[in-house]
């Protein structure tokens, strides 16, 4: 069977060039090639042809396909919606901001989290991204709209550190002064909260910020929203985040969307400043995307739970909505696609 190469890291695609009798310096050759988009071994014109049929028989280079792409008239945002080799579909979002282009991503086909709130799981789970799928969201995102991009979200379908080894080598990547070189500082990783997994995240030290979706202070609330806080609980979350803090000295970014007379209440403030007490970092305030046959709605107390926070020392920032004529609230393009070709298969015209 062939071998993904752009899941490979430098130094492993040079390994294997030296066993086939190559000088290892090929493998930064063939590494740059690939993470400027080549998507064939034919256009690595610095290689011999031998050198490249003998590439060509033992690996395969992955290249998604633009399967729909929606641009928002308001912000420029654009929804890419792209085919991977085996007919799945995944989504990414290229959000234009003053302080550059970002890319959100995504690191799964579906999602197995179950989060009651969020259009991603509802379709179910499919499996993991490989290193080179995570990638090629933002190389070919960037080569399609010829947009440079400088900041990377894993924000988009999946639950990133479900499918912890290919996003760390993903990372690994797509930092690599050969291939696209961002930097971790410019990389925000967002978890629903695997407390093993983010004790794992603080030991590889890197400078990334971590993003943890809380949602709620409280486990009653949390358990029913986010079925993951039922294995945990938001104090062994909170040990983790605090651990996470003193090993890497990264301020963590609490994403909240706040939910009517769910999760909006003043009572519901206080205990989370209470939570984040003597921890460094800050409270991301996110509006509720309505999602159809949910019963939860946006909250209108906004600016009254922020102040509430900010009454306790809490930094508390609401996020700007992008891309809201495009649908660009993850899941909901691939959620679309799903149902346009069930209709397709039952024969469905509507
Ligand atoms: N699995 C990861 C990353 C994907 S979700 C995580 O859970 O963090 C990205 C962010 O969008 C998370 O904070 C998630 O809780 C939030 N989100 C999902 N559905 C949403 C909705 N309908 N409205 C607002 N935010 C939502």
């Amino acid at each position: 069977m062939k071998e993904d190469i752009k899941s490979l890291e430098e130094a492993e695609i040079a390994a294997r060039l030296k066993a086939m009798g190559e000088p290892a310096f090929r493998g930064k050759q063939i590494f740059t090639w690939l993470h400027k988009g080549a998507v064939s071994f034919d256009e690595m014109t610095n290689l011999s042809k031998a050198l490249r049929e003998k590439l060509e028989a033992n690996y395969f280079i992955t290249v998604p396909k633009v399967e729909r792409k929606l641009v928002s008239a308001l912000d420029g945002t654009i929804k890419y919606l792209w085919r991977l080799g085996d007919g799945n579909c995944i989504e990414t979002v290229l959000m234009k901001y003053h302080h550059g282009n970002s890319v959100c991503i995504s690191t799964e086909v579906g999602c197995k989290m179950g989060c009651v709130f969020c259009a991603s799981t509802q379709a179910g789970f499919v499996r993991r991204l490989a290193p080179s799928e995570i990638l090629d969201q933002v190389l070919f995102t960037q080569l399609d709209s010829g947009e440079p991009i400088s900041n990377i979200v894993l924000m988009g379908i999946g639950e990133p550190l479900d499918n912890y080894d290919n996003v760390l080598k993903f990372l690994r990547l797509v930092n690599h002064p050969d291939g696209m070189n961002i930097g971790m500082r410019h990389i925000s990783l967002s978890t629903c909260g695997l407390v093993d997994q983010i004790g794992r995240l603080a030991e590889a030290d890197l400078q990334l910020t971590l993003s943890v979706s809380l949602h709620a202070p409280d486990d009653e609330t949390r358990s029913k929203l986010l079925p993951i806080n039922r294995s945990a609980g938001v104090e062994k979350l909170m040990a983790a985040c605090r651990a996470y803090f003193e090993k890497t000295g990264r301020r963590i970014s609490f994403e909240y969307a706040l939910i009517d007379s769910v999760n909006d209440s003043d009572a519901q403030a206080d205990l989370l400043a209470k939570r984040l007490k003597g921890m460094p970092g800050h409270v991301n305030l996110i509006g509720l995307n309505d999602i159809k046959e949910s019963p939860l709605k946006p909250s209108k107390r906004m600016a009254a739970f922020q102040k509430r926070l900010e009454s306790h020392g809490v930094t508390a920032t609401v996020r700007r909505k992008l891309g809201s004529d495009i649908n660009a609230a993850c899941g909901q393009l691939r959620r679309s696609q799903l149902e346009q070709s069930g209709k397709e298969n039952t024969g469905d015209t509507q």
